[in-house]
């Protein structure tokens, strides 16, 4: 899980491309148009000097936060998840076996 932190006093708005962030998931962000069946990228808003918890790690892939970080715009926290990360599908709880 990643925290982002907004340490501008600007809103901060990046794209989630369907490339790289819905792959990098394996699960679909984007909304679909009920008008023409587009594909409508969805994006994260960062509110002025606000964080936002819980992302994706896929999201520290994109360009555009490496240049935020770059600049000193962003802040990234990262906190190690409890359960190992090799699971296969985060949607599945991956099955443990009671080691205490
Ligand atoms: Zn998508």
């Amino acid at each position: 899980m990643v925290t982002i932190t907004n340490r501008t006093r600007r809103m901060k708005v990046f794209l989630l491309p369907h490339d790289l962030i819905c792959k990098a998931t394996g699960k679909c962000h984007c909304g679909i148009s009920k008008t023409d069946k587009t594909r409508l990228i969805s994006s994260l808003t960062i509110p002025a000097e606000s964080r936002v918890v819980g992302l994706s790690q896929a999201i520290l892939t994109l360009p555009e936060i490496q240049l935020a970080i770059k600049r000193g715009e962003i802040e990234i926290e990262q906190k190690p998840k409890k359960k190992k990360k090799d699971t296969p599908k985060a949607d599945k709880p991956a099955p443990q076996s009671p080691s205490q």
